[in-house]
């Protein structure tokens, strides 16, 4: 069973796996799934081969050749595939890896369907260099802010978009890196063949690329290494035991079914294991009491966090906080805004009801950028941020949580405060440490969204809006599905929120607690602004009585 790990081929064969299953992790951390790899490995490695044999370039500038070409060759599939999603962008990646192979296979300077040869050979020490140096680099990726923002978008783009992350651009960046690296597997897989051939470079090998990441799991780099190991390994051991005819005869039959036996263990493995073998509970297991060491002093987390205030508004004369001037928005051909022109002004709490359908949710969509406005102006401090994507928004200053809770699966508590904290535009932020003590979370901080409660979740939801120094934020009905005890903790927070100079517009249908927070109340009317003003007087206008109260005791 161990004799492929003394077989200087299968070692090869073994670091030019691992290498390209490195690639499609970078990739596939963003939750894209290229299943056109196998025409990156071909570029690479025909571009290693003729730079190699005609030009007599060195190992190493056969691989930065090889992963550049890659990489260029992948950016406009990139930004092409920016604008699809799921199963369209699998289709395309597979038909650009067919594209590849047969484009080779006509290409007489290369050897055409008959190949090419005449590369000079590796050691099998040089591959192995080769192999650490992508590691490191591709662990260094993953543990940078990049890293966090591309797992962030893997578990849900539109609220890694609401974090401030630049989704499209760090897909791009993912697809190209991806590529580059695939490529760099390619270069070196000519250098150790010595003679390569479009039929290398078949659709199994793309497929069996994304199946190391799919066994061995995304979310550790060391599932990548494991995955590509456990496929290659287990092919190995089956063509071996086909191959030897010492063997009792029903082993030697296992060989010929190679294919089948390991189709067969994959299903097994995504039904026990879906996420892969290396799960992110269990990636996060042996670096957690590092992690836990490294944060000493604990006393410093309970700690109550600093007042930050936001520099002063550009200009002297005070102008309003946000200005939304006549936004309408319509589905199809329905209204569910119309004209609303309002201003919030900084460090109040305003809180926006309506009955359901009001229009509150899109106008928070609209403003945060998640829809595309059709109508109207969306000033921040002067600034326009009509036209800007929802990250360029968050940056600005505009932060918003969503109704239905949205946390990111597979970062803890510490990622996610660190991933809003990104986004601060230079406005000076509280620590990761400070918002966790803000939010009550300060000893869950290795923890999955997962294992927390309901209120715990919206807490950090809220604690990741704020991690980013909003000059606002849009709170869309936090206190759903919370029990007493957990809306007092968070009607709490809203004011601790507002007093580190963070102004919040507050959607609820709790109007005891909308109504007790607000410094002013908005009411929505079928996407019309009804009525704006102070507590007592909304609650007392018969035109919000009629839309919305009806005869609803609520005391301010
Ligand atoms: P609720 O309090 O129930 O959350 P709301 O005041 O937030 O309601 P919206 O969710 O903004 O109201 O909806 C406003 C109107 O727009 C409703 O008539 C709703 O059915 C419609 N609407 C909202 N989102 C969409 C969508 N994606 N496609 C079509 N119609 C939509």
């Amino acid at each position: 069973m161990l004799e492929p790990l003394a077989n200087e081929s299968f070692l090869f064969l073994l670091v030019i796996n691992i290498i390209a299953s490195l690639g499609m992790a970078i990739v596939y951390a963003t939750g894209q799934l290229n299943l056109g790899q196998a025409g990156f490995l071909a570029i690479g490695a025909y571009t290693a081969a003729v730079t190699n044999k005609l030009l007599g370039w060195p190992l190493a500038a056969n691989l930065v050749a090889s992963g550049l070409i890659a990489g260029l060759i992948a950016l406009p599939i990139a930004l092409g595939a920016n604008r699809v999603r799921g199963i369209y962008l699998i289709m395309g990646t597979l038909a650009v890896g067919e594209i590849v192979q047969v484009t080779i296979s006509n290409v007489d300077a290369l050897g055409g369907l008959q190949g090419y040869s005449g590369i000079a050979p590796i050691t099998l020490a040089d591959a192995v260099i080769v192999l650490a140096l992508v590691f490191v680099a591709t662990a260094a990726l993953m543990a940078s802010p990049m890293g966090l923002q591309m797992r962030a978008i893997f578990d849900d783009e539109d609220a890694a978009a609401a974090a401030g992350v630049a989704t499209r651009r760090v897909k791009v960046v993912a697809v190209v890196l991806s590529a580059a690296v695939v490529g760099m597997a390619g270069g070196l897989m000519a250098r150790w063949l010595l003679f390569i051939a479009p039929r290398n470079f078949g659709v199994g090998v793309s497929f069996r690329i994304a199946l190391f990441i799919l066994i061995g799991g995304v979310h550790s780099i060391w599932g990548a290494v494991l995955g590509a190991f456990s496929v290659t390994y287990l092919l190995e051991v089956l063509r071996v035991l086909g191959n030897n005819e010492a063997l009792p005869l029903w082993m030697q039959t296992l060989g010929p079914w190679r294919q089948v036996i390991y189709g067969a263990l994959v299903m097994v493995l995504m039904k026990f294991r879906p996420e892969g073998i290396i799960s992110r509970h269990w990636a996060l297991r042996p670096t957690r009491p590092l992690r836990r060491l490294r944060r000493r002093p604990s006393s410093q987390l309970q700690a109550a966090p600093r007042q930050v205030s936001h520099p002063a508004p550009a200009g002297s004369n005070p102008v309003p906080l946000l200005q939304l001037g006549e936004i309408s928005h319509n589905f199809g051909g329905l209204a569910a805004l119309q004209d609303v022109s309002l201003t919030v002004d900084r460090e109040e709490i305003m809180a926006l009801i309506g009955a359901n359908g009001a229009g509150k949710t899109t106008l928070i969509n609209v403003v945060s950028g998640r829809y595309a406005l059709q109508k109207g102006r969306i000033c921040l401090l002067n600034q326009d941020l009509s036209h800007f994507r929802p990250e360029r928004r968050t940056r600005a200053g505009v932060s918003r949580t969503f109704q239905a809770v949205r946390t990111f699966a597979h970062l803890t508590v510490e990622e996610q405060l660190r991933l809003g904290s990104l986004a601060h535009g230079g406005r000076p932020a509280l620590s990761v440490a400070e918002i966790a003590a803000l939010i009550g979370l300060a000893d869950k901080l290795d923890t999955l969204p997962e294992t927390l409660s309901l209120g715990e979740q919206r807490r950090l939801e809220i604690g990741r809006a704020i991690a980013s120094r909003p000059w606002v934020i849009f709170l869309d009905e936090p206190s759903v599905g919370m029990n007493l005890a957990e809306r007092q903790e968070l009607a709490a927070l809203i004011r601790q929120v507002r007093e580190q100079g963070i102004t919040v517009v507050l959607v609820d249908h709790n109007l005891d607690l909308a109504l007790s927070l607000a410094d002013r109340v908005a009411v929505l009317d079928f996407g019309k602004l009804l009525t704006i003003g102070l507590p007592g007087d909304v609650i007392r206008d018969r035109r919000v009585r009629d839309a919305y109260l009806g005869n609803l005791e609520v005391t301010v």
